[in-house]
């Protein structure tokens, strides 16, 4: 295929907005699929995504379009639409001319919206804004219309409009991507030099590698070497995603396909590496990614320990399919052999937790998830901490540093008191507000990490009604007072319990912990103190009284099938609970610190 008739484009959107039900309209549209054969939301292939409706990996589709007399080649590469994949967005952008900006024509631009256009202007991509969903009964087009042009300041006469559900409208997205969206500018003739944007684990092909051709050609039998790690590979099979994996002889400059080669694992392909060949190698490599971070970090432990190289197994598929999840064993005295897992936020988190649960059949005791700490040691070395059990004495940090992130909220204006406060209450740190139109406001604060994380979308969410939305990207890491609050059950420190907290909500979380454990802890034969302590000195207390008598004797006289139930209740209620000395310890026990504010 010559250059001038590709062109590749990505689809960048607020969650929800229609970005998937627009991708399944355009590959039913150029025939990549039939009607007949027309699945729901063909490019989110993992069942989660599907669950959730959700995109999570970046897809690649090549859609063949006919137009004036001329069969063009359509790259459209779809990206995530939530934050904690946002540098997936950001490497499926690197990979493109342009981007249709998807905006929802009753909702308007929202915080995901603004992320991912000013990723899209970044890296210089022509964008086609498009409001969908014009077919609702209630639409505000041309408020929407003035939002993308004072918030995004791009020509919202330019804009499209479509219902990606009829249909309607989308013909003039091919239309636009065409006469609109710059050809690629590379040639074939030139050394190669290929973007990896994308890698995936097929258990039946192996490591499948989505690629960007930006100059030269690559073909089958091809021998290629990754420049930033230096492996050299033969290239086993060229092809593209038309929407299934269908091989060709070769690719040019400008195109988008897979290749696969010899590599067996994951994590020996480098997204963001460029692809050469080994007999005529280009001078340099492509500018790369930036690496995702693991920004949240928990602890999994199996309830049986006989389960733990059962679990260790499943993690270790679970990390062959995504790269950006990491596992390795510690050790806890309240909870055994288990394993310290990072993520790269708390969605991915659920995600991967679910899939254990799908997949397997290991009851699992999860800690509470907790950010990456920065210490300052006093000897002068630099200590990154990802479990709150490995925190040093007091006496030996210099300084204690959290990660911070600047949010970009959108609400409605009579909600920007609230939400205010709510952020001032998280220790955030005002920015600014600008307004998109008289009624809604984009407010920006900086935040610790750790307070956003856990609840603040859905605190967003119900002091909004549902209309605020909220993104944010972590900026560095800043000192604050921070200390680790131990927990103490019938005078015993249990490890997996401990946290870290500011030390001017110190009492108040403390407080809240051991009511919560309180209520989360069933009663003994004896009594349990519940304490919270930080530095040994003891902050707050609970005490769960001791059962009187057996739980069976509330159904005195009762009939048996009652009794039954009860006592199935108990048993399903074992299923997720681990010993601790005399004590027996839930799962939501362990998640109790998150809601303890
Ligand atoms: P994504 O999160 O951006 O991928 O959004 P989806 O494509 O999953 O769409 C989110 C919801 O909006 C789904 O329930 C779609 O059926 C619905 N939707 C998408 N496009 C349209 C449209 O043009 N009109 C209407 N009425 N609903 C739409
Ligand atoms: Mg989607």
């Amino acid at each position: 295929m010559e250059r001038e008739f590709i062109r590749n484009f990505s689809i960048i959107a607020h969650i929800d907005h229609g970005k998937s039900t627009l991708a399944d309209q355009l590959l039913l549209q150029s025939g990549a699929i039939t009607q007949r054969d027309f699945k729901d939301q063909m490019l989110d292939d993992l069942d989660i995504e599907r669950d959730r409706g959700i995109t999570v990996k970046a897809h690649a589709v090549a859609l063949r379009y006919e137009y004036e007399g001329q069969t063009y080649e359509l790259n459209l590469i779809d990206t995530p639409g939530h934050v904690d994949f946002h540098y997936e967005v950001s490497r499926s952008l690197a990979a493109c001319e342009g981007a249709l900006l998807l905006v929802d024509a009753f909702q308007g631009v929202q915080a995901q919206t603004v992320a991912n256009a000013y990723a899209a202007i970044e890296v210089d991509l022509e964008i086609i804004p498009v409001v969908n969903k014009i077919d609702l009964p209630v639409t505000r087009v041309e408020e929407v219309l003035d939002e993308v042009e004072t918030v995004l300041g791009l020509d919202a006469t330019q804009a499209l409009r479509v219902s990606a559900k009829t249909g309607v409208g989308v013909e003039t997205v091919f239309k636009a991507i065409i006469e609109r969206i710059p050809h690629p500018s590379g040639h074939s003739t030139s050394p190669l030099q290929a973007l990896i944007f994308d890698s995936k684990y097929d258990s039946f092909r192996g490591v499948i590698i989505y690629i960007r051709l930006v100059e030269g050609q690559i073909a089958k039998g091809d021998k290629i070497r990754f420049m930033r790690t230096g492996g050299v590979q033969e290239v086993i099979e060229v092809g593209q995603f038309i929407p299934k994996l269908t091989s060709c002889e070769s690719l040019g400059a400008g195109q988008v396909g897979y290749i696969i080669t010899g590599v067996k694992k994951l994590e020996d392909v480098k997204v963001g590496d460029t692809v050469t060949h080994e007999h005529r190698k280009a001078e340099k490599a492509l500018p790369g990614y930036r690496e995702p971070k693991q920004m949240v970090f928990c602890g999994m432990y199996p309830i049986e320990a006989t389960d733990f190289e059962k679990l260790r197994d499943e993690l270790g598929k679970m990390s062959l399919n995504d790269a950006s999840f990491s596992f390795q064993p510690e050790t806890s005295d309240a909870l055994g052999f288990g394993f310290r897992c990072g993520f790269l936020g708390m969605l991915h988190m659920e995600i991967i937790q679910q899939r254990l649960e799908h997949e397997s059949n290991i009851d699992l005791i999860q800690t509470a998830p907790n950010v990456t700490y920065e210490l300052l040691l006093r000897g002068g070395q630099v200590m990154m901490l990802d479990n709150p059990q490995d925190v040093p004495d007091a006496g030996s940090i210099e300084e204690f540093r959290e990660p911070i992130a600047k949010v970009n909220f959108i609400v409605p204006t009579s909600n920007i008191g609230v939400l205010m406060q709510m952020c001032e209450e998280r220790r955030g740190n005002y920015i600014n507000t600008e307004y998109l139109g008289p009624d809604r406001a984009q407010v920006i604060y900086e935040l610790p990490l750790a307070e956003i994380i856990y609840d603040m979308h859905d605190r967003l969410k119900s002091a909004t009604r549902g209309y605020g939305t909220m993104d944010y990207e972590v900026t560095g890491y800043k000192t604050a007072n921070l200390v680790k609050m131990d927990v103490l059950v019938k005078s015993v420190q249990v490890d997996a319990l401990a946290t870290i907290v500011h030390r001017d909500v110190a009492e108040k979380r403390g407080r809240g912990l051991v009511k919560r454990l309180k209520d989360e802890i069933s009663k003994h034969q004896f009594e349990i103190p519940l304490q919270a302590a930080i530095g040994g000195k003891i902050i707050a207390r609970e005490t769960i009284s001791a059962l009187r008598k057996n739980v069976t004797a509330k159904c005195y006289g009762g009939d048996i099938t009652r009794k039954r139930k009860l006592w199935a209740k108990q048993k399903e209620g074992k299923k997720r609970l681990k010993q601790f000395g005399q004590v027996e310890i839930p799962q939501k026990a362990f998640l109790s610190v998150l809601e303890a504010g």
